[in-house]
This record gives C-alpha cells, structure tokens and sequence, in this order.
C-alpha cells in the first residue's frame, strides 16, 4: 500500500521522538473553525480508504456542529464497507500488579496502599486460561505491571504457557497479545520468540507537559522510552503492535493527532502502521490525581469517528471500562474490537478465586480501575447479533503470516469478504457447537445464515462446507 509522502518539521528516523507539540498545536488552531468544502474533501479522501494526512485530521476537528454530523454518518458508511459487521472478541488477562511507577490514574501504582499486590503464579495461570477457554475465548492480551518482576524471560515464560493451554473439548487460546511496559531491542525479541500477537503500549498522552504532570515516579517518566517502544519493538521483528492514548490526561484533539502522527511515524521507518488504536477514558481508580480534560460522551463519539475517518484499515479497540450503551455506539462509528466476559481483578476468571478476591464496598482490591460492561461473553455474543453484528474469534491472519506489512497488503475490500467474514463464520460456529447456550446457539445459526447470504457465491459455498465440517466434530478450519 502506498501511503502519501507527508513532510514533518522533526523528521521520521527510527527510535528518535518524533512528536512536535508546537506543529500540533498550530495544525489545530489553524483548522479551529474548517468550512463545509473543506470537511466534505477531506471525508471524500477518506472514502477512497486513503489514510488521512495530520493536515485532514486537523480539519475534521475543526469541524461545525453541523458537519461533525456529515463526518459520524461517513465514519459509519466506512465502517461498514471497510469491516462488515464483524467484531472480534478477546479478554485481558492480568497477571500480576506490582509496579514500580508512579502514575497518577492507576491504582497499581507503587504508591498506592490500598492495592493488594498479587502475581499470578504458574497454577494460577493456567486456572485462568483453563476459565477462559471454557467461556469460549481464543484471543487474549495479558497484562503487566512495570516491575524488574516481569522481565522479558518472564513475560515469555507466561505466553508459552498459555499457549500451552488445552481444555475439552477443543478449548485452546490461539493467539497471546501483550500489554507491558517497554522493553529494549534484546528484550522485545525475547518475547517475540515467545509467538507474541500484538504488543500493545500506551503512549497515555502526547503532551509532553501532561505527561510529566501524571507520571510522577518510576521509569515511566522517561516520555521518550516510551514513545519509541514501538520502534525497538518492530526492529525486534514484532510487525503488529498496537498504540493508543488515555483519554482525559489533556486535550482529546491533540491524543488523536499524536495518534495519527504515531501511525505515520512507524508507516514512515517501518512501512507499517500499528495493527490496532485504543482510546481508553480515565476511569474512577483509587486516583492521586483527577482528569484535567475529561472527555464528554459527544467528544468521544466524534473522536471514534474520526479516528475511523483517519486510518481505515486500523484496527480500533474499546474495552469494558466503558458501558454497554456506549460500547455499542462505539462500535457503530468505528470499533473493531472489544473484550467480552472481562474481570480486572487478578485471579477471578476462575470461578472458586472470585469470591476471595472481588472488591466489596467500592473497594479496588486488586484491579486497575473500575470496569463498566460486566456482561459475561455470552451475553455479549447475543446482543452483538441481536443487533445485526457477527462476533468473530478469528486469530487465522497471525497464524498465516499475513501480518505486519504483509496484513497491510490484503486490507483491501475483496479480502475482507474472502477471508475475515468466512473466518468469522467459522469461529462463531466453533463457539456455538462448544459454548453456547441452546438459545443463544439457535440465534448463531439463524445470524450464521444471514451472514452467509452476504459472501460472494464461491466464499459461502467453501464456506459451507467447512461449517459441516464443523458440525462433524472437526476444529480451527480458517481461510
Ligand atoms: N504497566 C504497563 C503500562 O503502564 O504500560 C501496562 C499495563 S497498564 C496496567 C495498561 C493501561 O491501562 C495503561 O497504559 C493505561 O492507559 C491504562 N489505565 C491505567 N489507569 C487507568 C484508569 N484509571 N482508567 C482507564 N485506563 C487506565
Ligand atoms: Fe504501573 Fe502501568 Fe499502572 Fe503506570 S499504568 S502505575 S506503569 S501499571
């Protein structure tokens, strides 16, 4: 894919800061007030599924009451052609809480006394998986504290060992992302080795002024490390890594042009942009330090849509910090992914742990923050299709190697008919032959058949056949 050559006043080099605060600041107040024309070209662009200069995302922000409803009904529209009604489901794992820095908003910091610490051991590990696999999942993302603890070997010792999970009847994780602080080159192979999916980090705010006002202790001071984390993880030969930015810490305009100038960024050394975005808000922890720039529900959905409008082919993440109503707005403007059945609390996806260690009275024991969409999978699966989407446990690219530069070469149209809306059919039917309840299973097939009659003639045709497959006992059949 050829994406348009965008000078920079601080130039793209690999493993260098590349952020310039003053750039961003002068594109945003020079497109304060954009006209009609200039919204309607750049949304024009975008339908053309061409990946917006920092320059369009400007004007979009810019834009009039009016037209911010011209963009929500585009995003929408590409949604739509770009992913169908597919949504991919994972859950995050945490494996352990200790941490050594310092970050206003989160409740693991080393700071906060409140926070029972906890590392899941091995056993532990493998109880959790075991749990989660008997839900239904496929895809995880395990998460860390920042702590000399969780070293690189650790970190990969916990993916194998995940990977190394089988429950009956064909329950198996299928794909292991990580969520942990950055690591050096050395390190991040490490964990490459491991058959890492994703490496996902936070860059929490672009604002170099905010970020130092929120991170007041610990490594994670270094704002540098941690914006060219992704670098030495792609030099590492980590092609899919995941970026985003905490909603709240400053001006959500200025995050969703730090995060497009990140995706320029590594397209610019790397030829690749990020697999996937999240754009989590701050969330009630047992903060030191309240949101200085809370984000409204409006702002939120403008800045999905527009960050859809931004980078067609990106994955975008919402997780359940936020609750259902919104999820499902999210997911109309943009969301590509979400978790399903999450519990933050370390240890409590198996069942006996959950009494022990879920916080009474408002009391954060051992989670981050407090999640707001505690709708188990299954239900989460059901008001999916209810509402005309297709869940999808699909994990078929990363196995096939079409990942990185490779994955950007078939985000085009005709592959997601070809391939992800097959794929998705597929691992629904898995999880409705193995998980589902008779009712929800019922609802499946009928959407399975829906969904069907969307593929071309020669896609649903293969695809039937691996459905009876399926339904003869055989698994992880994907194109
Ligand atoms: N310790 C690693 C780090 O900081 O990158 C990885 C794990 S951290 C638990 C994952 C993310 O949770 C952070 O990057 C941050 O954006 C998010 N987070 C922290 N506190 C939060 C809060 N109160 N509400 C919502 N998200 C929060
Ligand atoms: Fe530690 Fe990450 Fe929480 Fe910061 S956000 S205190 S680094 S766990």
């Amino acid at each position: 894919m050829i994406f348009k050559p965008q000078t920079y006043r601080i130039a793209d080099r690999p493993e260098e800061p590349f952020i310039d605060e003053e750039e961003i600041e002068s594109l945003l107040s020079s497109h304060a007030r954009s006209s009609t024309q200039e919204v309607e070209a750049v949304i024009a662009r975008s339908m053309e599924r061409e990946r917006l200069s920092l320059q369009e995302v400007a004007v979009l922000l810019g834009a009039s009451a009016d037209d911010r409803q011209r963009v929500m009904a585009a995003a929408e529209q590409l949604k739509r052609e770009v992913y169908g009604n597919r949504i991919v489901l994972f859950a995050p794992l945490y494996i352990g809480n200790r941490c050594t820095n310092r970050c206003a908003y989160c409740s693991f910091r080393a700071d906060s006394l409140e926070t029972v610490r906890k590392t899941l051991s091995d056993a532990e590990i493998v109880q959790e998986v075991e749990a989660l696999e008997r839900a239904g999942h496929k895809r995880l993302i395990l998460v860390y504290g920042e702590h000399p603890l969780y070293s690189p070997e650790y970190i990969a010792h916990t993916v194998r060992t995940t990977y190394g999970v089988h429950t009956a009847p064909a329950g198996e994780i299928r794909r292991v992302n990580i969520n942990a602080a950055p690591l050096t080159v050395e390190g991040f192979r490490t964990v490459h080795e491991a058959g890492i999916g994703t490496y996902q980090i936070f860059q929490e705010t672009y604002h170099r002024g905010a970020y130092s006002h929120y991170h007041l202790g610990g490594k994670k001071q270094d704002y540098d490390w941690r914006l060219t984390a992704l670098d030495r993880a792609m030099k590492a030969g980590i092609d899919d890594v995941g970026l985003g930015a905490l909603l709240g810490l400053h001006d959500w305009r200025f995050e969703i042009m730090g995060l497009v100038r990140h995706t320029n960024h590594l397209e610019a050394c790397f030829g690749v942009g990020p697999h996937t975005i999240s754009f989590p808000r701050i969330k009630e922890a047992s903060a030191s330090l309240p949101a200085a720039s809370p984000v409204s529900n409006e702002d939120f959905a403008y800045a999905i849509a527009v960050l859809r409008l931004a980078v067609p082919y990106t994955g975008l993440i919402l997780t359940a910090r936020e609750p259902a109503a919104i999820r499902d707005m999210a997911i109309r403007y943009g969301v590509s992914q979400i978790d399903g059945g999450t519990h933050l609390e370390i240890g409590s996806y198996t069942a006996a742990e959950t009494e022990t260690t879920s916080p009474k009275n408002g009391e954060l024991g051992t989670r981050q923050f407090a999640i707001n969409d505690n709708r188990s999978l299954e239900e989460i699966i059901d008001s999916l299709m209810q509402n005309d989407y297709l869940p999808s446990f699909c994990t078929a690219c990363y196995r096939r190697g079409r990942t990185g530069e490779h994955f950007m070469e078939f985000s085009v149209p005709g592959f997601i008919k070809r391939f992800c809306g097959p794929n998705a059919i597929l691992t629904l039917a898995e999880y409705l032959s193995d998980y589902a309840s008779a009712e929800v299973a019922q609802r499946g097939w009928a959407a399975i058949e829906r969904a069907l009659l969307s593929l071309p003639s020669s896609s649903a045709e293969l695809t039937r056949e691996r459905l009876q497959r399926i339904r003869n006992g055989e698994r992880d059949l994907y194109f």
